[in-house]
């Protein structure tokens, strides 16, 4: 995903996505991006009120026209996928804007 992908993506995460704990929303502080695919990326959203953590998997559909998000919650699937990456939110974007 680029940095327009991401900002959209993370733009939905705030609007749509509640703790499944106590449904509580998240903000920009909240999110984390743990890794991106072309057209994926993987958030870690820490909840401020009950301190859950919840991780989603966010892809994007290619075509322009009907473009849309979806979400697949799948914690194991995940994990699994991660592996050890060790990604950085901060360096990530900083390196998405010079493109
Ligand atoms: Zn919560």
């Amino acid at each position: 995903m680029n940095y327009e992908d991401l900002k959209e993506v993370i733009h939905y995460l705030k609007k749509i996505t509640k703790c499944s704990e106590c449904n509580g929303h998240f903000t920009d502080k909240d999110i984390s991006i743990l890794a991106t695919l072309p057209f994926e990326a993987i958030f870690q959203l820490n909840c401020k009120k009950c301190g859950n953590t919840m991780l989603v998997n966010i892809g994007i559909k290619p075509e322009r026209e009907h473009r849309s998000i979806v979400t697949e919650n799948d914690v194991e699937n995940i994990r699994n996928f991660l592996g050890s990456f060790n990604g950085d939110f901060k360096k990530l974007f900083n390196h998405s804007k010079k493109q």
